[in-house]
């Protein structure tokens, strides 16, 4: 793996990577930076988003880490930039959620929040302290999901997100596979809108007359008026939604970047999801699809068919689009397991299709696969995600934005730089392009002649 190198006795004062506010996400910038008796120059390459949902703890942080900090370590060495991690770990853990941020900011990964109302610790006690939130079906029998339009589950997560954002600056947030009235398939279970009364009121408002029941589902032609009717109000209430929880995040934290991962159930014109509408909202900067073809008995083929669609709506918006892989088995899926090549050719079609990113669900997913590739790991798997992937990383950025700064003098540069350090010199060096997490550090040229490889030495006075 090439290694940024800075080859000049230097102190780091500090570092940090920023998100951009209310921009796509297209990528992180990786700059090389290299110094021959005092030159400086610096090249810009970028890299696509390469994340994955961590989902194992990080409780450890509290004592010496060093089980987190080798698995941050690792991942980084695959090539990985941008951790999802479940709010409720972080609100759970409390300061070793904040640790983890910082550890995994210092080792240059975006950190995102991955969001659903139930994920916050609280949720448990709030539902079972409320049991009119929940979703009621046209027969009036209620359900197991909250009801967005419901004022409770409002104010609860308005409060939870200012609350949550404030406390731990992550990155990023992804609403994860919103669905309404509840988790996909919905209209076979005959259940596709909510006849709670703030369901029923809102209705009442906007149309002039009462929310209309649908008395079969399954006979009912989707040309029918009513039909079209709670299709349309579900999905406005699911846009809603969305743009309700992430202007509430970013009432926490105004630099967010904010995502939402839509099901490849939702297709582009689904009963649950209108894409377009989605993309509409100004307080979204990308969206991620999780055609995970395993689990849906299909095949890398499959992913492809949603790579340009998706793509092409998210970039006409202005905003960005990354598809999630497949790295974890569950039940029967075991026995159609995952095959040795699936995640390369899925990487070349996302990746090579014009998607902005790739996310790997999720950290070790599975145990075994199915006898047929029993010998493919799911550290083989990350392995070949990792080489995949590599082929879309190191990527000139030629528009990139370069300030430096020596003591407090600042020069401009484009694409690339070369520059003069006198000895002695405190120097700060700033590269930005919209859509790229801005780059940032700052540090002081010291007498010494001695050639040290910064990032190690950094690294080093991190674990201590
Ligand atoms: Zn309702």
């Amino acid at each position: 793996m090439k290694k940024l190198l800075l080859l000049i006795g230097i102190t780091v004062l500090s570092f940090f990577g920023m998100t951009a506010k209310g921009e796509p996400l297209f990528g992180v910038l990786k700059p090389e930076l290299e110094s021959h008796n005092n030159v400086l120059t610096v090249k810009v390459l970028k890299d696509p988003v390469i994340g994955i949902y961590y989902t194992k703890d990080f409780l450890d942080l509290a004592m010496d880490g060093q089980e987190t900090l080798r698995n941050l370590k690792w991942l980084k060495s695959l090539g990985f930039n941008m951790l999802v991690v479940n709010v409720r770990y972080f609100a759970k853990w409390g300061d070793c959620g904040k640790l983890f941020i910082e550890a995994a900011h210092k080792d240059g990964f975006l950190v995102i929040a991955g969001w659903g109302a139930g994920n916050f610790p609280e949720w448990k006690n709030f539902s079972a302290k409320n049991d009119d939130i929940f979703i009621i079906d046209q027969n009036g029998k209620a359900g197991t999901v909250p009801c967005f339009n419901n004022p409770k589950v409002q104010e609860f997560i308005n409060i939870q997100n200012l609350c949550f954002f404030k406390e731990f600056k992550v990155d990023g947030v992804v609403i994860d596979e919103p669905t309404y009235p509840e988790w996909g398939k919905t209209e076979r279970r005959e259940n596709i809108y909510c006849y709670c009364s703030h369901c029923g009121e809102i209705f009442q408002k906007q149309h002039g007359f009462e929310i209309p029941v649908i008395d079969n589902l399954k006979t009912i032609s989707r040309n029918d008026p009513k039909w079209k009717l709670m299709i349309n109000f579900r999905k406005s209430t699911l846009t809603s939604y969305i743009q309700m929880v992430l202007q509430g995040a970013r009432k926490g934290n105004r630099d967010l970047v904010t995502q939402v991962v839509l099901t490849p159930e939702y297709g582009l014109d689904a009963y649950s999801a209108d894409l377009s509408s989605i993309l509409d909202l100004k307080c979204l900067d990308s969206i991620q699809l999780d055609p995970y073809w395993v689990s849906y008995g299909r095949s890398p083929e499959w992913v492809n068919s949603f790579v340009t669609p998706f793509t092409t709506e998210a970039h006409k918006q202005g905003k960005s689009c990354s598809f999630w892989l497949q790295g974890y088995l569950e039940g029967g899926q075991i026995k159609t397991g995952i095959a040795p090549g699936a995640a390369t050719k899925v990487i070349d079609f996302c990746l090579g299709g014009g998607c902005d990113g790739i996310i790997l669900f999720c950290w070790k997913g599975f145990a075994s696969n199915s006898m047929q590739y029993k010998d493919y790991t799911w550290e083989k798997y990350a392995e070949e995600f990792s080489l995949a992937s590599a082929k879309y990383q190191n990527q000139l950025s030629p528009e990139a934005r370069i300030h430096i700064w020596i003591d407090s003098r600042k020069y401009d540069f484009i694409g690339d730089a070369k520059i003069t350090l006198p000895p002695e010199a405190v120097i700060k060096i700033q590269i930005e392009q919209p859509g790229y997490r801005s780059w940032q550090k700052e540090f002081s040229a010291e007498k010494s002649k001695q050639e040290e490889i910064f990032e190690e030495k950094y690294y080093e006075t991190f674990t201590k």
